[in-house]
């Protein structure tokens, strides 16, 4: 199509495209080196699937000193803990006051936002994007920009743009399950408390069920002993529950929200292509169903559950995995699980493999765990270099990486992680008039590190 007479909307040296995590960490670092850079963002604020999502905790490296491998991270967490956002360690906080915090730290570095503006297409010249087509009240138009980072977490920019990607579970061909998040306030967690401890008794089942320093934690899953399974059993053959409320159903505290739980379901397994506008449509509109079922199970078996309300139901649709793009390197599943270091890397994780399903299905057999004294797996910087354009980097949970590599990297640590870099990558590029590709991604995690990113040795 010819969408040259369209009208230029904005434009900045650097544009973001999508603004979760890994889109506003991006652009954060992209300004901290003194760059113009505008984030084109769908819906009205920043964070994607940890906001808008309601995704919370930052899950845990698995590493002893649990590095984020990101100086942004840590500012987050000195700006969330005094709104009282979060908790020492930055990891579990509140969808909420985290929106806030990440526009203040955009806005104040100098970043320009351009909210309620969905990217459909690109156009492309000699190898380069040139401008994004987007929609949004005013029509359509342009964004002009230098350098492009893809932060949809679905690689949109970069399939419009061409670049290959690969999707879903090579075996089955099928994505990560897709679930919509809600949260239940007015809980009296004392009630819920000793609840949780006579059902420990009553089954003789101590799992994933506890009410510890207050904080709630409590997850039933299709397979394995839970404290809660057979009380999910009896709701299934009562007609209250259905058996994919039991397949994956997970609660736990939020910081700064007394008498709350998050719930991470309910949970959709079979379809699953968090591409397809019609999937999106189903699982918002069915899971807002299901969540108020899940809530009435709450209500009608457990206790401390007599007062409770959904307080918020996600407005997006979480995705754990679609597209999978092809960068310059695609960290693949052996690199993963055997511990592969790179001399590029920005991230460090032993974050673990993380399919969801009714049943896991890949063979752990297959690979060899390499013991180097090191025990955590590196992302190079060249994953966020998308093969075949020659001013496009992405980030975030799409980044160039197989599968099975992707179900651990997709979470926030490494996505947070992932934009840094790449808004430092993108800088650089602007600065040294390079192509992504040409540059040093050793000089990015300097730069990362100068401004306070920490790594294990
Ligand atoms: C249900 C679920 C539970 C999870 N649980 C955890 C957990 O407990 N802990 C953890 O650490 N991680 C968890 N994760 C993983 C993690 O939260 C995400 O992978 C990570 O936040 C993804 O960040 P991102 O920035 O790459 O992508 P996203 O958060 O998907 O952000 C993409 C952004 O781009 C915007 N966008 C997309 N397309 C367009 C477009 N065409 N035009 C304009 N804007 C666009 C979106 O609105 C969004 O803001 C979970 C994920 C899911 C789905």
């Amino acid at each position: 199509m010819d969408y040259s007479s369209l009208p230029v909307f904005a434009s900045a040296d650097i544009v973001v495209c999508g603004g979760g995590a890994a889109g506003a960490f991006a652009a954060k670092a992209a300004a901290d080196q003194g760059k113009d850079v505008l984030v084109v963002e769908q819906f009205g604020s920043l964070g994607g699937t940890a906001t808008n999502g309601l995704t919370m905790p930052v899950m845990h490296t698995h590493i002893a000193s649990n590095p984020q491998c990101s100086y942004i991270a840590n500012l987050v967490r000195d700006k969330l803990l005094p709104l009282g956002g979060c908790d020492e360690s930055g990891a579990n906080f509140d969808p909420f006051l985290l929106k806030v915090v990440l526009e203040e730290i955009c806005v104040d570095a100098g970043v320009k936002l351009l909210f309620h503006t969905f990217i459909a297409d690109v156009i492309k010249e000699d190898g380069k994007i040139t401008a994004l087509v987007v929609a949004n009240k005013a029509g359509l138009g342009l964004v002009k920009g230098k350098m492009f980072i893809d932060g949809t977490g679905d690689g949109d920019v970069c399939v419009r743009a061409g670049a290959g990607y690969t999707k879903g579970n090579p075996e089955t061909g099928k994505n990560q399950p897709i679930s919509l998040r809600y949260i239940v306030s007015n809980v009296d967690f004392e009630t819920f408390g000793k609840f949780i401890e006579e059902e420990k008794k009553r089954t003789g089942i101590d799992g994933a069920a506890s009410y510890y320093d207050g904080k709630i934690y409590v997850a039933v899953c299709a397979t394995g002993q839970w404290t809660f399974s057979d009380l999910f059993d009896k709701a299934i053959a009562a007609g209250d529950l259905e058996f994919d409320d039991k397949a994956y159903w997970q609660g736990f505290t939020v910081t700064g929200r007394p008498n709350t739980i998050a719930f991470n379901s309910p949970e959709f397994f079979d379809e699953t292509d968090g591409t397809d506008p019609d999937v999106l449509t189903k699982t918002q509109v069915i899971g807002k169903k299901r969540a108020l079922r899940q809530l009435m199970f709450c209500k009608k078996y457990l206790k401390g559950f007599e007062g409770a309300y959904i307080s918020d139901i996600s407005a997006m649709v979480g995705i754990r995995e679609s597209r999978n793009i092809t960068a310059e390197y695609v960290l693949s599943a052996e690199d993963l699980l055997c511990r592969r270091k790179f001399d590029d890397m920005f991230c460090q994780s032993n974050y673990p493999v993380d399919i969801h399903g009714k049943q896991l299905n890949f063979n752990k057999e297959k690979y060899k765990d390499v013991d180097d004294g090191k025990p955590w797996y590196e992302i190079p910087f060249r994953s966020l270099v998308v093969k075949g354009i020659d001013n496009l980097f992405v980030t975030g949970r799409c980044l160039g990486a197989e599968f099975l590599a992707q179900s651990s990297l997709r979470v926030q640590q490494s996505a947070r992680s992932s934009g840094e870099a790449a808004g430092i990558g993108a800088a650089l590029a602007l600065e040294e008039g390079k192509l992504p590709r040409e540059i040093d991604g050793k000089k990015v995690r300097e730069i990362m590190v100068s401004r306070g990113a920490q790594y294990a040795e």
